[in-house]
């Protein structure tokens, strides 16, 4: 007994003696992420907690499995419990303003985590990534990859998925995207053979993988029983595996049935094997730590007194105000350059990939 309380004693000396000497008195940062269920949520919060602490703040951080009264009581909660500030990747964008308003009437700063928090003025900062770009290289990507795989057919059959039309960012990824396939539908060389476009039709709730593939088993049937599909536009890693496994059950990917183009985006562990598989055919990376970092640099600013860094004055209008921004670059990815950009850059080890 007494043995075990004193080995106990010294492992957390050692324990205390070993950490890095963070004074964690500059206040407490509350973060609430929208779920677990996708990879890259799990990394924003874990690099933003490791970089606030660096910094010298505690932090708070709640996930609310994509459910909208959830991620309002933690909201409040932590609003309760008097955080010094909040940041928010919002599962809904417009259903905080009562929440966000009891946050300003306490001083508490809120910054939006890559999704705008819409229909509100107490929103301070918008930090993310530059999301009319990503759609533009999803579409860049899915149109390459048709030149390439399909270089005799004309037209090339393609059909749309639009992510979930409750988060702003949906919408511009969707809009990039069709400033670079639009001009080819209207030359014929893109056919959208369902007819299915516009975010009104082509959103899916959520980001939910299962009715991406519900509705690509629907596409399927109803328009490809005599023609092939050559392309697929999808906005996120979760709904291209759905959409991957729906073109597999009709046959692709096998025999003389050639995949089509499905595009993705978040670099996902299980959409980088999927690419090296000859499944998926590109994602979009968007580094996680540099998202982090420039939101541990805004909410620093706010509290300390400093001006946050932004580099967006007119883009991120969420009904009341222009949310002044900062826009991080995405990349490309496709099986030429996975090795350069994602271990290249220390995001992943070899290991989680192959
Ligand atoms: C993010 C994407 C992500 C999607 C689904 C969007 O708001 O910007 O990176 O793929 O949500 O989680």
């Amino acid at each position: 007994m007494n043995f075990t309380r004193r080995a106990l004693g010294a492992t957390a000396l050692a324990a205390l003696l070993a950490a890095p000497a963070y004074a964690q008195d500059k206040g407490t940062v509350g973060i609430a992420m929208p779920t677990k269920s996708s990879a890259r949520w799990i990394a924003d919060g874990d690099n933003m907690v490791k970089q606030f602490q660096e910094a010298g703040y505690a932090t708070d951080l709640q996930y609310a499995e994509d459910d909208i009264p959830n991620q309002l009581a933690q909201i409040e909660n932590m609003i309760t419990k008097g955080v010094d500030a909040l940041v928010i990747a919002a599962i809904d964008g417009t259903t905080l303003t009562n929440a966000l308003a009891n946050a300003a009437a306490m001083d508490i700063p809120v910054v939006a985590y890559d999704r705008l928090i819409r229909d509100t003025g107490d929103v301070s900062y918008y930090a993310t990534f530059d999301n009319f770009q990503v759609g533009v290289q999803q579409a860049e990507t899915l149109v390459s990859g048709l030149e390439e795989r399909f270089p005799d057919v004309e037209p090339w059959n393609v059909e749309l998925f639009g992510g979930s039309p409750d988060d702003n960012n949906a919408y511009f990824f969707y809009d990039g995207a069709m400033s670079v396939l639009q001009p080819l539908i209207d030359d014929g060389s893109i056919e959208i053979v369902s007819g299915q476009m516009g975010m009104d039709t082509v959103g899916t709730l959520r980001w939910d993988g299962s009715v991406a593939q519900a509705r690509m088993d629907n596409l399927l049937s109803a328009n490809y029983t005599d023609t092939t599909i050559h392309g697929v536009l999808s906005p996120y890693d979760g709904l291209s595996i759905g959409i991957l496994s729906s073109l597999k059950g009709v046959g692709y990917g096998s025999g003389d049935m050639q995949m089509p183009i499905v595009t993705g985006q978040d670099a996902e562990v299980q959409s980088i094997k999927s690419i090296l598989n000859d499944q998926q055919y590109s994602t979009i990376f968007k580094d996680t730590r540099e998202l982090a970092g420039v939101t541990v640099g805004m909410v620093d600013a706010l509290l300390q007194g400093g001006e946050p860094e932004i580099n967006d004055t007119e883009t991120y209008d969420n009904g009341v105000k222009v949310v002044p921004s900062y826009l991080l670059e995405p990349v490309k990815v496709t099986q030429d350059n996975w090795e350069d950009v994602l271990i290249g850059s220390g995001y992943y080890t070899r290991d989680q990939i192959e």
